[in-house]
């Protein structure tokens, strides 16, 4: 009962907030073990300073997966180890090409997507833009919108949404923590127009973007 009436609620607040419609969340868990947990707080620990699996979410950051299809992105992502001895990058959600919501990881798991901001900011992969073309389409913005006003409602701490080739400019948020010297690596996702059709819904909204 009390279920019901809080996706109601949901259901409302969406609907009120950018007139969309409430999407189905998938979940589609990669293996959360011992192993993830440990080397997550490896991971937090060399880059943070701070030995954690969890996160207060304070930014959405928006992706690409390069790939073609949500099952090679959750294959990607589905080891805990990358290979190399460190955890294996993760996002805690990916948006399929016709819109599809696939949540792999919990939403406040700390995922590797992002480097300098993992510990405080919840990733949305997008299928698509493979050869840097910037092709997402309608479906996925309407449920990058919908997961974002999703988010929003359930962790207010959320301020900020960039894109991973926005990395740099939004080191004015003062979240960016980086203890590696020289760790970076030069992003193109998702591009300014899926970022110019999110700020568009969205910055008059309370939420604050970065220059395209
Ligand atoms: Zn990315």
């Amino acid at each position: 009962m009390i279920k019901k009436f809080f996706s109601a609620v949901v259901v409302l607040q969406i609907f009120f907030m950018n007139f969309v419609y409430a999407q189905e969340i998938i979940d589609k868990p990669v293996p959360m073990s011992e192993n993830r947990l440990r080397l997550t707080r490896e991971y937090s620990q060399k880059h943070y300073g701070t030995s954690q699996t969890e996160i207060i979410p304070q930014a959405v950051v928006i992706h690409w997966t390069a790939g073609p299809t949500w099952e090679s992105a959750y294959y990607t992502f589905y080891n805990d180890d990358r290979g190399d001895g460190t955890v294996n990058v993760s996002s805690q959600f990916i948006v399929d090409r016709d819109g599809t919501i696939y949540r792999i990881t919990p939403e406040n798991f700390l995922a590797r997507h992002v480097i300098g901001y993992n510990h405080c900011a919840i990733g949305i992969e997008n299928v698509g833009g493979v050869d840097n073309v910037e092709d997402l389409t309608d479906a996925q913005l309407a449920a990058n919108i919908f997961l974002i006003n999703y988010l929003r409602g359930k962790f207010p701490t959320i301020k900020y949404i960039f894109g991973h080739y926005q990395q740099t400019a939004a080191r004015e948020s003062g979240l960016y923590i980086e203890n590696v010297q020289g760790y970076y690596s030069l992003k193109s996702d998702p591009g300014p127009k899926f970022m110019g059709e999110l700020k568009k819904v969205f910055e008059n909204d309370g939420l604050i973007f970065f220059p395209l």
